[in-house]
């Protein structure tokens, strides 16, 4: 798969934390994420629940359609259909930020390590867009050199390498509950994190 770029991608972080303190950016979580999360809090499940928020999906909008839209599959639980994604505070600043860097830099989140590029597949190929909505909020975007070719594929790989797992992952989740009790957040995101940390050991 080889990936297309649709636009210029020039880019250079200008620091200015507007993604960060975007109330309308949700930065969703793959297992490898909430892995990182983990081992950041020194394997303490508590405190990693504590920076973790789900983003719903009501269950009449899920779809193939829907599937095929979005980047992280839910998970269906018993508290509803749930992606998860990381905790704000009220007036919408990840809790991570501090003024002017995120404080978890090397461990950021997938997506945040994309922003302000994301990546799309179509017809099996990986196009690299601008994340929604970033031309009106990142000050970086047009600023610098063209982002080599080779650096864009690198990405491009690996985010799909791990988000297609992750969905694998929700996919089995799913599969299971359909034959039983549907699991709580809790236990599904303990299961996610267990996937992680099994990878992380390979
Ligand atoms: S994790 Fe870091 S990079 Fe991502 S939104 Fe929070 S502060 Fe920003």
């Amino acid at each position: 798969m080889i990936v297309i770029p649709l636009d210029d991608i020039k880019f250079t972080c200008q620091q200015s934390g507007k993604c960060c303190c975007n109330p309308n950016i949700l930065v969703t979580l793959t297992y490898m994420d909430l892995s990182r999360l983990y081992r950041l809090f020194e394997n303490d499940f508590h405190q990693t629940l504590r920076r973790i928020t789900f983003y719903r999906f009501k269950k009449k909008d899920i779809s193939p359609d829907l599937l095929k839209k979005v980047v992280l599959h839910p998970i269906h639980s018993s508290q509803g259909y749930i992606v998860p994604s990381l905790k704000k505070h009220e007036n919408g600043v990840c809790t991570f930020y501090f003024k002017p860097n995120c404080s978890i830099h090397s461990d950021r989140p997938l997506a945040c390590k994309n922003y302000p590029i994301a990546f799309d597949v179509k017809n099996d190929q990986l196009y690299c867009i601008w994340a929604k909505n970033a031309k009106s909020t990142c000050a970086g975007i047009g600023i610098g050199n063209l982002i080599p070719l080779n650096d864009l594929e690198k990405q491009g790989r690996y985010f799909l390498e791990e988000t297609e797992k992750h969905n694998l992952i929700i996919s089995e989740i799913n599969h299971e509950e359909s034959k039983g009790k549907p699991l709580s957040a809790r236990e599904a995101l303990w299961i996610l994190i267990a996937y992680g940390e099994k990878q992380r050991k390979l």
